[in-house]
């Protein structure tokens, strides 16, 4: 049986990325369309789509076309969409982040995009542009801000007239000039994610799933003229890039750039800023619901909180809710097929909503593979315009998510009640969910195995109100070593989000004949001790 949600079928336009998300930026062009939270940088719609064409025009110069791969390694701030869009709209693709890596995770992920230029920060060029670039295809750093040997931005952003190429496809006023570009196989950004299991790989979405996605997101959770959004949620993840930026950009929305959260310039900033629209990983919502700096601020102008890329706790929803005088609705969505469910009004606290536009979905037996009708458990199946073209370089990590009609795995378990809202109820896939971002178990293990003094390793996600998960590691030591001497080795060689963040020793890791370790078990071990 496969499930749609409420809305009608969209077609989703045949165009580049930029043409789809900046097309009626003229209209509002006196509106703000980014700012900081420090109010430092902004930029209106008219100098967002001014700085894109003058931004493509010194990339263009510089090379970049059709097919070539641009990085981004930045925290929000406003120039972000600005260089996205600029490579986006000469048809190259963006390769999308994250600073908290480490400079081994961001070398194999600029190597293995085959990225030609960069395009970071002051603080990151000055911390490791040398050594990011080693050994890879980038032939120039360009950095918000100034640091030694590199280009700084403000010179594509202000290109003396003799660096803007003499092709300058005219845009015209108000809109942005786009080569042509094959919408529905053209990749316009790669993300990452580990998938269902492994280590992190390179997420391929075309310009047609990015339109998709925004179509999805603002079909769900319109915005309304005016409304104005703080954007914390990373722009190298699809939920801050897609939802958070690029559908509040397409519907001309202030989005108010905050590069760190940190708790109390969070509230300063709603209050500040006014801010209409918040999208929250749970640990905000928990925030918001418990937190007492709140009750310092004024919060009056949020009308909607939309959480996403972890289990949102009804009661937690309901406590912001009553605290904020607000709506709170929850979305659903993975890297590889964002925004596939969204509540809307009337939608069951703890389910996370239905179909959004475009969407088909079905839940699977997970031994049998049969699709089951509602109430019933299993896997979760996605198929739409937004399910992502496939893994950068890893067809076999492809096919063992994509079906050859079309849908995707999603790797969680849920069931969907006689109205089509999905509740989820378990993961099945290898990944723990730490404040929204992903950590690998796999990977952890990997590091865990290299420690002299450990026999055998697994990880699992224990579940944590505030965080959502935390990485536990399940040891088998064949030397003495404490459970502080373990986490300290893991966290000086993983991203600081990714540490082991309790440990316990056992006898051995519960295994499969074949050798693979037993999550539930571990999980059910977790579970009863508790
Ligand atoms: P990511 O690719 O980083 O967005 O991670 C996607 C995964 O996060 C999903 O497959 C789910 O396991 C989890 N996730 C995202 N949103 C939710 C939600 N609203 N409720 C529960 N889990 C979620």
């Amino acid at each position: 049986m496969i499930f749609t949600g409420p809305h009608a079928p969209t077609p989703v336009p045949d165009v580049a990325f930029t043409a789809f998300v900046l097309g009626d930026a003229g209209r509002h062009a006196e509106r703000v369309a980014l700012v900081d939270v420090a109010g430092e940088t902004s930029f209106s719609y008219g100098e967002l789509v001014a700085g894109v064409e003058r931004v493509a025009g010194a990339l263009r110069a510089r090379g970049l076309g059709r097919g070539d791969v641009l990085a981004l390694l930045a925290p929000n701030v406003p120039q972000f969409p600005v260089v996205f869009h600029a490579a986006a709209s000469l048809g190259a693709t963006v390769v999308v982040l994250n600073p908290l890596d480490t400079t081994a995770d961001l070398v194999g992920h600029l190597g293995g995009a085959g990225a030609v230029l960069l395009v970071t920060t002051e603080e990151q060029a000055l911390l490791r542009a040398p050594e990011l670039v080693a050994g890879t295809k980038v032939r120039e750093v360009v950095v918000f801000g100034q640091a030694p040997g590199t280009t700084p931005f403000t010179e594509l952003l202000d290109p003396t007239p003799d660096r803007t190429p003499a092709d300058g496809a005219g845009a015209g006023a108000g809109a942005v000039s786009v080569v042509e570009v094959d919408a529905a196989s053209d990749v316009v950004a790669l993300l990452h994610s580990s998938g269902s299991t492994g280590r992190p790989k390179g997420v391929m979405l075309t310009h047609r799933n990015m339109s998709a996605n925004v179509l999805q997101t603002n079909g769900g959770a319109p915005l309304e003229e005016g409304e104005r959004v703080l954007a914390v949620a990373p722009f190298h993840h699809a939920f801050g890039l897609i939802m958070v930026l690029n559908a509040s950009l397409r519907q001309g929305a202030t989005v108010v750039t905050m590069p760190r959260f940190d708790p109390q310039g969070y509230l300063q900033a709603i209050q500040d800023h006014r801010i209409t629209r918040l999208y929250v990983v749970p640990t905000i919502a928990v925030l918001l619901a418990r937190s007492p700096l709140v009750e310092r601020y004024d919060l009056s102008s949020v009308r909607t909180v939309i959480s996403g890329g972890a289990a949102l706790d009804p009661q937690i929803a309901r406590l912001c809710e009553e605290r904020l005088g607000c709506r709170v609705a929850q979305g659903y969505g993975l890297t590889e097929g964002l925004v596939s469910f969204m509540q809307v009004e009337g939608s069951p606290a703890g389910s996370v909503g239905r179909a959004t536009t475009n969407i088909e979905f079905k839940i699977v037996d997970i031994t049998s593979g049969r699709a089951l009708g509602p109430g019933l458990e299993g896997e979760v199946l996605v198929r739409g315009p937004h399910v992502m073209k496939g893994y950068l370089d890893a067809p076999r990590a492809t096919g063992e998510v994509l079906e050859g009609d079309g849908f995707l795995h999603t790797g969680d378990l849920g069931k969907v009640d006689a109205d089509g809202e999905l509740f989820l109820v378990d993961r099945i896939k290898e990944l723990i969910k730490y404040k929204g971002q992903q950590v690998s178990p796999v990977e952890l293990e990997a590091v865990l195995m290299t420690h002299p003094n450990i026999a055998d390793a697994a990880v699992i996600g224990v579940p944590d109100e505030e965080a959502s998960e935390i990485p536990k590691a399940f040891v088998v030591l064949r030397e003495p070593a404490t459970a502080q001497e373990i986490m300290t080795f893991v966290a000086e060689r993983v991203a600081p989000y990714k540490k082991i963040r309790r440990v316990e020793f056992i006898d051995a890791i519960p295994r499969t004949p074949v050798g693979k370790t037993e999550r539930r078990t571990l999980k059910e071990r977790e579970h009863a001790t508790q």
